[in-house]
């Protein structure tokens, strides 16, 4: 088996929340969700290449905050594949890391680069995993995974794990806005004042997406914000700035602001990142 001898990189997408229903609790504990997905155009950078030893960098402007050891997702992943692939995935491997999320934040960083990872290196690897495979392998490393391996717009129920693509959703002007501050999400749920909340509506039940949205709620917003309450600064620098519509994502606290356009979004995390130079802010749009 030859593995292929050039390095493969593959974005590791933001991963947006939309809207986020908390519709119960299953007996073991696990939440059970209603959320609309989206990914972005901005994440971190999983590089993959043949070595003659294992090795593992992590650099960008927020590698400091991921481990370096076995429990980074990235190793895990990797992990995971060699014991179901043992004949295909023996060679030995480099993977570089570039962390441009912020961490603990609620877009999904450790879920999109265990994915970007699955991704590239079943390509090194020319490992006969369909998409199918690559799913059920991917759960039990997180209920994020299969949406983030996924990596288009969906609607994602139960714990995560029952995914249906939302087909033909637009590309949307955003901004992400975190106030450098992460959230631990067991901390989150643990805040939630109600687990059994109404279902999504049906997204063909608006004229507009905007419209959609303002039927929607993230339920983790108010808790968050009771344990982080620069949450709402956040919203309301979004807000000010011209957000047509700005929410948390996630157990937060990233939020984001969907503007009318690419160059009102640039301005707006422009202006937000100078009247806040602690914060990360920056404008992408989301992947159809
Ligand atoms: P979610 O939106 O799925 O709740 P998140 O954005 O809130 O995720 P992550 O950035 O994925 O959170 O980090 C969650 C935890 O995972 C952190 O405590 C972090 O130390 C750990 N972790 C392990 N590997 C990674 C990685 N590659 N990137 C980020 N965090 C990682």
């Amino acid at each position: 088996m030859t593995l292929n001898s050039v390095p493969l990189a593959e974005l590791a997408p933001a991963k947006i929340n939309l809207a986020l229903h908390v519709t119960g609790r299953r007996a073991d504990g696990y939440h059970l969700l209603e959320t609309l997905v989206v990914f972005a155009e901005f994440g971190d950078r999983i590089t993959v290449a043949a070595s003659s030893e294992d090795c593992f960098f992590v650099d960008g402007p927020f590698a400091g905050d991921v481990p370096r050891d076995a429990g980074n997702l990235v190793l895990r992943a990797r992990d995971a594949l060699r014991a179901a692939y043992p004949a295909h995935a023996a060679q030995p491997v480099s993977i570089s890391l570039e962390k441009h999320l912020p961490v603990a934040s609620g877009i999904g960083g450790g879920s999109s680069d265990a994915a970007a990872t699955l991704r590239a290196l079943s390509r090194l690897w020319r490992l006969p995993a369909d998409a199918a495979a690559l799913a059920r392998l991917a759960l039990p490393l997180g209920a994020d995974l299969p949406m983030c391996l996924a990596g288009h717009p969906l609607l994602a129920r139960g714990i995560g794990e029952k995914l249906d693509p939302v087909r033909h959703f637009p590309a949307l002007p955003m901004v992400l806005v975190n106030p450098g501050i992460a959230v631990e999400t067991p901390k989150v749920f643990r805040a939630l004042a109600s687990r059994d909340n109404a279902p999504l509506a049906p997204l063909d039940s608006a004229d507009t997406v905007l419209d959609w949205l303002a039927t929607s709620r993230n339920d983790l917003e108010q808790a968050a914000m009771s344990i982080e309450p620069s949450i709402a600064e956040v919203l309301a620098a979004l807000r000010s700035s011209g957000a047509a519509f700005a929410r948390m994502s996630g157990s937060g606290a990233t939020c984001f602001g969907i503007f009318d356009s690419a160059a009102a979004a640039t301005r707006a995390a422009a202006a937000i990142s100078n009247a806040h130079p602690g914060w990360f802010s920056t404008a992408t749009v989301t992947r159809t």
